[in-house]
């Protein structure tokens, strides 16, 4: 029986994560740290997650 959900940890904080079927490219954000993750790679149900660097505007001042 295979399991409707994935499961994978954050990089930065290391909280464990589940998560709906996700495919890679897609994003989440981390609940505890709120830092943007994409995923890297789907393997066996398990995510490889990848900090995104989110591009802060530059209000130049
Ligand atoms: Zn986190």
């Amino acid at each position: 029986m295979s399991t409707a959900t994935l499961t994978g940890a954050c990089p930065e904080c290391e909280t464990d994560l589940t998560t709906p079927p996700m495919i890679q490219g897609e994003t989440l954000s981390c609940p505890e740290c709120m830092l943007t993750l994409r995923v890297d790679d789907v393997r066996d149900d398990k995510l490889s997650l990848q900090m995104v660097e989110v591009q802060l505007r530059d209000w130049g001042q």
